[in-house]
């Protein structure tokens, strides 16, 4: 049985249009995000199998597929529900996201300056990344992380609350090579409540880290 199973979408393909098309959106949930999902459990068969047989030989690139392949998933399984075809606009408080939309302010200044630190982190990716708005539990900040492929460039133990796909396999059938203008056009589908929730669970458990003693 495996270990990881594809999330079904939270709405029907043409949901985001028409900030993302419906083809893309098939596409990168039904071929991409499934690809990661297999991955990430055909390489803990793989480590099982290494294990029984103790051939070690193969463990470096076993752990960086696993890290590859399961960041995959994560990132994507949380990118679906950060998107809404009725989303948009910033966080505020009369929207019920009040302590998301203060949070923010704290950390980055206020939204405009946060807004053009995560469209830049996302935008000026090299080759295949994201931008990430992530809970860091040890500051109890926000932060924005520019991750390369799924799981590289990133600190060990934050949250990931909002993720912008920079991959070109996320934009390039509709956007071509204008990547700026596909993550200025994503800020209309930003699920304002998913991302609030989201900050929400992170911070209900900040000794996770458990770094006192
Ligand atoms: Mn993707």
């Amino acid at each position: 049985m495996p270990v990881y199973t594809l999330p079904e979408l939270p709405y029907d393909y043409a949901a985001l249009a028409p900030v993302i098309s419906p083809e893309i959106v098939e596409l990168h949930h039904d071929k991409h995000h499934a690809a990661y999902v297999k991955g990430a459990n055909d390489t803990l068969e793989q480590l099982a199998e290494a294990r029984e047989t103790e051939r070690w030989g193969s463990v470096n690139g076993l752990e960086k597929s696993l890290a590859f392949h399961l960041s995959g998933h994560i990132l994507h399984s949380i990118y679906w529900q950060n998107m809404t075809g009725e989303g948009g606009g910033e966080p505020l408080a009369a929207d019920g996201v009040g302590e998301l939309a203060e949070a923010i302010a704290e950390s980055f200044g206020s939204f405009a300056s946060f807004k053009a630190q995560l469209s830049k982190a996302a935008a000026t990716t090299q080759g295949s990344g994201w931008g990430v708005l992530a809970y860091e539990p040890l500051s109890g900040r926000l932060i924005v992380e520019q991750v390369y492929d799924h799981q590289g460039n990133v600190g060990q133990g934050a949250t990931p609350l909002l993720v912008f796909d920079a991959w070109e396999h996320a934009f390039y059938l509709q956007y071509r090579n204008q990547k700026v203008d596909f993550v200025e056009a994503m800020w209309r589908v930003v699920n304002w409540q998913d991302v609030a929730r989201r900050y929400a669970a992170a911070k209900s458990r900040t000794d996770v880290l458990l770094l006192a003693p």
